[in-house]
């Protein structure tokens, strides 16, 4: 009975930002800041999400007796609970990414379903752990006594588990999660044997997996990309800005030397505020959240035109009308207004780096009323402090934009089935109005910001797509 007790430790490498949220998100009048979960005051992976991402990826691999056979089967039955599973997650442990510490924020905004830009009022700053970082995973094999497992199935797990790479944690469709297995050890005990006895008597948790196993050696290297449903070139064709939620001070004041939106009162004369685009590793990105939020929120549109039943929800919400199912939702409420149900949306969003160089654009909106320049202290004349100071200022916006330049939208198939092909339709329908200029990407899209063109030859081509919602709302013909 050598393979009947193991340890097995495995080392997840997160090629994104990722981690799992803590339940409840805070908020103040800056907005809604979602943390990342904690034990103990450090980052915390749980283990049941770890086991569901094994089992799944050992299914995926092996079928549904192994995954039962070494995960136990899943459900509320008591006769479901009686199946024992012979792996088990002992502990999970953060390992922070040597350059780029354990943590970073991305913010973000709701998106307005009304006016098809960002929504007021919903900036939201998430919590991620940083791309680099890594999870040590602790993991148990244990055969009960009486039982023999086939001759392989503990050589079967380790191949398994070498080339495990899992999307986890929040975000994993707007391009966050993804990890690789970087490292692993491994190794059993034959407790009839007095020497192995006495390690397994003398160590326990952690330690004992340490004096137990050996390394295992695994490919190492971070895999390949994930390989996309859908890859569709996009050209800006008008500068648009991605705001990471930042500003900075650069030097040279603004244009008729005036400061910018936002200036706290003390700013010199020659300085002013700029507010960033979003970037990654020194590169602008559409990041997945706003690329997922525009297709969305357009994708409904389209499904409301055409009184397509169920009709879109309008909060994300229902967990039953197409773009909940594909596109994912939460905090569906039961009788009591509890929210009971939620699930990952089916397709996901990369983020997208930009090819093209950000330069920066000054506004100065007209004023409603008077028609000239909008002054500073129209905003700000709750506050008497500031108002000698700010009066003759006009009320400037200098943001980083991209002028010209080029991505892609890069989406990967979690699991659409027969959702696919209605989907691909609405891709086709929806990309025809970024096209048309009336859906933009980023900020200030109602003032002619963010307007690309999006490359459709991977799509269905528009009649068969105009066809296929046909079908799918029953009209049987043109819409
Ligand atoms: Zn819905």
């Amino acid at each position: 009975m050598t393979d009947h007790w193991g340890r097995i430790i495995v080392r997840l490498t997160t090629l994104e930002p990722g981690g799992i949220g803590a339940p409840g998100p805070v908020a103040d009048d800056k907005g809604v800041h979602v943390p990342l979960q904690r034990r103990g005051g450090a980052l915390h992976l749980p283990p049941t999400t770890v086991a569901g991402s094994l089992r799944a990826h050992v299914r995926a691999r092996r079928g549904p007796d192994a995954a039962v056979r070494l995960f136990g089967k899943i459900g509320d039955d008591a006769k479901d609970r009686a199946a024992v599973s012979r792996v088990g997650v002992l502990d999970t442990r953060m390992v922070p990414a040597a350059d780029n510490g354990d943590t970073e924020t991305r913010t973000g905004t709701a998106h307005d379903r009304i006016r098809g830009a960002a929504a007021n009022q919903t900036l939201r700053t998430m919590e991620v752990a940083s791309a680099g970082s890594s999870w040590d995973i602790y993991l148990s094999y244990e055969v009960a006594p009486g039982t023999t497992p086939a001759a392989d199935e503990w050589p079967e797990l380790l191949e398994d588990i070498a080339c495990w790479a899992p999307l986890l944690g929040r975000g994993v469709t707007i391009g966050r999660g993804r990890t690789y297995v970087s490292d692993m050890f491994a190794g059993t005990l034959d407790l009839s044997d007095s020497k192995n006895l006495l390690t397994f008597l003398t160590h326990h948790g952690p330690d004992l997996a340490a004096a137990v196993v050996t390394r295992y050696a695994v490919p190492g290297n971070p895999p390949p990309p994930l390989t996309p449903r859908h890859e569709l070139a996009c050209t800006i064709t008008q500068a648009t800005h991605v705001g990471s939620g930042e500003t900075y001070t650069a030097p040279g004041g603004a244009p008729n030397g005036s400061t910018s939106e936002g200036a706290p009162p003390n700013l010199d004369d020659d300085q002013h505020q700029v507010a960033a685009v979003m970037q990654s590793a020194g590169v602008p990105i559409v990041p997945g959240s706003s690329l997922k939020g525009v297709m969305r929120s357009r994708i409904e549109y389209i499904l409301r035109s055409v009184k397509s039943t169920p009709m879109p929800c309008i909060d994300q919400s229902c967990g039953d009308c197409f773009t909940c199912r594909v596109f994912g939702f939460s905090g569906r409420k039961n009788t009591n207004g509890d929210p009971t149900r939620q699930a990952r949306g089916r397709i996901r969003f990369e983020d997208a780096p930009i090819t093209g160089a950000t330069t920066t654009r000054t506004h100065a909106p007209i004023d409603r009323f008077t028609g000239g320049v909008a002054q500073q202290t129209r905003l700000r004349d709750n506050d008497d402090s500031m108002r000698a100071t700010r009066e003759q200022f006009g009320l400037l916006h200098t943001r980083e934009v991209v002028e010209y330049g080029t991505f892609a939208i890069r989406l990967i198939d979690l699991g659409l089935d027969g959702d696919d092909a209605l989907l691909s339709a609405l891709l086709r329908l929806a990309i025809e109005d970024f096209n048309d200029g009336l859906v933009g990407i980023g900020g200030s899209t109602t003032r002619g910001y963010g307007r690309v063109f999006i490359e459709t030859s991977t799509l269905p081509e528009l009649s068969d797509a105009q066809a296929t919602l046909a079908r799918h709302v029953g009209a049987g013909g043109t819409i």
